[in-house]
């Protein structure tokens, strides 16, 4: 089998995106908020149970929405998981807030929610929680903390689509929720994002915001007879082109999410018993969370059998990977964190965390072939 090559991603067709991309370019709409980017965001809306989606260039440009729509100013603070991607607390810092960062728990890898308190201050204005390989946050007590404080909470939800906390969609929990439709993620447009509007408070502004600080979508509605600046904001709207790929997309997520889950429990029943025995450990699922199959890892005994895993992996053509480097000790980290915190656990992580391939069409006999790889790995 030396001819097998498998990837740790490849974006995966499910039949009718082209047929779309054709019907947006054959409308001659290709610019932004056109029939695709509706029928798109009406989906997302009812599939999620969210009053208002908002489809974006990226989940980076969402978050940086949200920040805009919090009003924050230069030294408000914003509490991040440090194990978390670049975008989560770049948003926050290019409109000059400083960054809190949390440590994760060792069993989720998600924000350590009984930390949070010590870390609040009369200058924290939000908390943004990360579903970390779509499994939920302990939401209710992290909004619990939020009301008591009243901050706001925007939950980075690039993972966590068609996850569930308590039986309720991820996205749909906090005041604003982010999604990235980047090719690494379940359902994909190559680029693209949206933010998620749970708080009706933040509806008009983050319209003008997406577009370029305008009053642009209400005179579109016939709602005011000419537009005009505003606001702030910049240019936040998605090509209609790539709404179509996403909805063709979007309307087999039930399908998508259901090879994930399959995929996803070949490789832990597979594994368990093996990584018992190695002393390595499996994601975790508390019994509140239903997982969005994001992504499966293991977390090996140290950073140096790590090293030896991944190489070995790589020998049989299997690109297996690491992941977040602790933005806490980060050179932007450090240089916009409010204090010069140490997130022990984030740090032990992020050497021992190691990404299977996981992606929409990975066959049977390439998950086989991985095992085998796997199982042939010595631990000395
Ligand atoms: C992918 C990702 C992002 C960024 O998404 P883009 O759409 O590429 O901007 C942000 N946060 C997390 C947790 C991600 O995984």
């Amino acid at each position: 089998m030396s001819h097998i090559h498998i990837p740790f991603n490849r974006p995966c067709w499910h039949g009718d995106e082209i047929k779309y991309i054709t019907q947006a370019y054959e409308n001659g709409w290709i610019s932004g908020d056109g029939p695709f980017t509706k029928k798109a965001q009406h989906l997302l809306e009812q599939q999620l149970n969210i009053s208002k989606v908002l489809l974006t260039t990226s989940c980076t440009d969402a978050l940086e929405m949200a920040a805009i729509l919090l009003n924050l100013q230069p030294d408000d603070e914003v509490i991040v998981p440090s194990f978390t991607f670049v975008s989560t607390a770049l948003a926050f810092v290019m409109r000059g807030a400083k960054i809190i960062f949390a440590d994760i728990r060792p069993d989720t890898l998600n924000m350590d929610e009984t930390q949070l308190e010590s870390l609040i201050t009369d200058k924290t204005k939000a908390i943004i929680p990360v579903h970390y390989a779509g499994i939920a946050c302990a939401m209710d007590n992290i909004m619990a903390i939020a009301n008591s404080y009243h901050l706001a909470v925007i939950e980075d939800n690039a993972h966590g689509l068609y996850g569930k906390y308590k039986g309720q969609a991820l996205g749909s929990i906090g005041h604003l929720a982010t999604q990235s439709f980047h090719e690494t993620k379940n359902i994909t447009c190559g680029e693209g994002g949206a933010l998620l509007i749970n708080d009706p408070q933040y509806l008009q502004r983050a319209e003008i915001i997406r577009e370029k600080g305008t009053n642009r979508s209400q005179f579109f509605r016939g709602e005011i007879n000419k537009y005009s600046w505003v606001d702030k904001g910049s240019s936040y709207v998605l090509s209609d082109i790539l709404a179509a790929l996403l909805y063709g997309q979007l309307l087999h997520s039930h399908h998508i999410q259901e090879k994930r889950k399959k995929l996803w429990h070949y490789y832990h029943s597979h594994l368990i018993s093996w990584a018992t025995h190695h002393h390595i450990q499996l994601p975790f699922i508390p019994d509140e969370c239903e997982s969005g199959y994001h992504m499966f890892y293991l977390l090996m005994p140290s950073l140096s059998i790590r090293t030896q895993f991944i190489a070995h992996l790589k020998n049989y053509n299997i690109h297996a990977v690491f992941h977040y480097l602790p933005l806490h000790t980060s050179k932007m980290g450090q240089l916009h964190a409010t204090q010069k915190k140490t997130c022990p656990i984030t740090v032990d992580i992020s050497d021992r965390i190691v990404r299977l391939p996981f992606y929409n069409d990975l066959q049977q006999q390439e998950l086989d072939y991985i095992l085998d790889a796997i199982f042939a790995f010595t631990i000395d």
